[in-house]
């Protein structure tokens, strides 16, 4: 009788396994790296991707110009300290952007701040990371932290939104249809514009940032901010696909979306996932490379050469680029 009963124990523990070791699988099949899984999902989201892009608007192509007096008589005059810290920052740096976003959005945003570990907090339904901002709502919702930019972040976002009917848009960021565009990238840049606007000491969206440093690197500072104002990714594209095919250009903001919206804790603790990512952070930087090394001649020495452990970038691949074998 007693070894019926360990019998089936011993089945029962061995079926447990055997689950664990399926939900182990599936999770693996869950990360887009590159193997068959990711470029059957990268062709079908550029299948989906290259409609977007045809719609593309040349957002704010015909706006009013507003010059700085204009746009401080028709602010509001009751906003926030650190709201107007931000508006007189960009207004001061940023020459000659279009302020009619900030302009749009600015009067009737609602900000809500959070303090970390407060009751409001621990029992808001409201899961943030950091801060986000609500485009429909015109909203923003941040964590109140110390010598942290996380509002300044979210301002950007918010002077770089549009809501029309059928699309909303954000920075590079472009949603149409339920298909979406740009997220990686337009965090990387909204992270790095804010960090250099308004130094703190927490960051976010490491990956994303570097991989916009480099793009702008191609672009041109003054130019990449001047598109990123405008909220026009399509003039993005057609910037990068001089250097490429607009086909690599649009797969190349895709990837990178890819790349950022997979970046979570628990991928980078899955080493097949890390490896994944690692590789796919590979790709991008290769094509960025490429185009850098077409446009200029030279190339762009700011890449991101490991991952959580994981080679990306080295020496050998870079000549491979200089010499054309990749
Ligand atoms: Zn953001």
């Amino acid at each position: 009788m007693k070894t019926e009963y360990l019998l089936i124990i011993f089945l029962l523990l061995t079926f447990i396994m055997i689950l664990i070791w399926i939900g182990s699988f599936r999770r693996k099949l869950t990360i887009y790296g590159y193997n068959k899984n990711t470029k059957y999902k990268l062709i079908r989201d550029h299948k989906r991707k290259q409609h977007i892009y045809e719609v593309l608007p040349l957002s704010l192509k015909n706006e009013e110009f507003i010059n700085k007096y204009d746009f401080y008589a028709r602010i509001n005059q009751n906003l926030d300290d650190r709201v107007m810290k931000f508006i007189d920052k960009i207004l001061n740096d940023f020459d000659t952007i279009n302020i009619n976003l900030l302009l749009n959005n600015i009067n009737n945003v609602k900000i809500n701040k959070l303090k970390l570990h407060s009751f409001n907090t621990i029992f808001s339904s409201i899961k943030i990371s950091n801060g986000e901002y609500n485009i429909k709502k015109n909203e923003i919702t941040y964590y109140d932290i110390n010598n942290s930019n996380n509002l300044e972040h979210e301002l950007f976002h918010l002077a770089t939104s549009k809501v029309e009917d059928n699309f909303m848009c954000s920075g590079f960021y472009y949603y149409f249809k339920d298909s979406e565009i740009g997220y990686g990238l337009n965090e990387g840049y909204t992270q790095l514009l804010s960090n250099r606007c308004f130094p703190g000491n927490q960051d976010f969206y490491y990956y994303e940032k570097s991989i916009a440093f480099m793009i702008e690197d191609i672009i041109g500072k003054e130019k990449l901010i001047k598109l990123y104002f405008k909220a026009d990714l399509k003039s993005l594209i057609d910037e990068l696909s001089k250097y490429s095919s607009t086909e690599e250009a649009i797969n190349l903001i895709i990837k990178i979306d890819c790349f950022s919206k997979k970046n979570s804790y628990e991928n980078i603790n899955n080493s097949f996932n890390a490896k994944a990512m690692a590789n796919l952070l590979k790709d991008i930087q290769i094509n960025i490379l490429k185009i850098s090394y077409s446009k200029k001649n030279k190339l762009n020495v700011n890449y991101i050469r490991e991952f959580n452990g994981y080679k990306v970038i080295d020496d050998i691949i870079t000549n491979q680029i200089i010499n054309g074998i990749i």
